[in-house]
């Protein structure tokens, strides 16, 4: 898979603002933080297709992005954001319920963890979550570049671990700063869409 052409579709708090169901979508979770704009700009080619936050969970919404006029890569708000008020995080679930359960064209949520550290709680627990919608099983570490090469063999079996991944299920290690691990990725959505 090669992204040529990327457009920002809708930018949704609630339902009634996603733009139609129907064409395939990936989407992406992971705490605040943890690269997923950078991971999208890169993805995409694009400098600013997501905001590379200054302020780490503020963005409270879900972002719909149109690729090759063919999918959609859906970028989901981040969680675990110390200074979010509980209003906000309850605004968080209710956002993420409505779009993970009732979502036709939803193939697969890639979830996102650091590699420096084991899942955090949150982690867990939205990994559990994609877990009962069925749409687990693709894994990204992030920020690869800044462990050793034994300490990232070492991270990625704690993951594995941690998150329960059976032998099918992938986790792939990227870094949007050194620009490794994007072409597997981008594999891993190619074979998603055409399963
Ligand atoms: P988001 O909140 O998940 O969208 O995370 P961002 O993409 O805004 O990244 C959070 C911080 O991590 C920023 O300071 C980024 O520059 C940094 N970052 C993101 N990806 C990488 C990476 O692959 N390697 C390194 N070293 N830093 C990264």
């Amino acid at each position: 898979l090669k992204i040529n052409k990327s457009e920002l579709e809708a930018i949704a708090v609630r339902p009634a603002q996603y733009p139609p169901d129907g064409p395939a979508e990936i989407a992406f979770a992971g705490r605040s933080n943890v690269g997923k704009s950078s991971l999208l700009n890169l993805l995409t080619g694009r400098k600013n297709l997501a905001r590379v936050s200054g302020a780490p969970g503020k963005t409270r919404t879900i972002n719909f992005y149109r690729i090759n006029d063919r999918f959609r890569i859906v970028d989901l708000p981040g969680y675990g954001y110390a200074k979010v008020s509980k209003s906000v995080s309850e605004d968080w679930g209710q956002m993420m319920e409505r779009y993970l359960g009732t979502r036709e064209g939803l193939r697969r949520v890639i979830q996102l963890v650091d590699i420096r550290h084991a899942p955090t709680r949150q982690d867990l627990q939205m990994y559990e979550y994609l877990r009962h919608y069925g749409l687990d099983g693709v894994v990204v570490a992030t920020k690869a570049d800044k462990v050793s090469r034994n300490e990232q063999a070492k991270n990625l079996a704690v993951i594995r671990k941690e998150l329960k991944l059976g032998p099918e299920d992938i986790l792939l290690p990227v870094s949007a700063l050194k620009r490794t691990g994007t072409e597997q990725l981008l594999d891993v959505i190619e074979k998603v869409l055409e399963e």
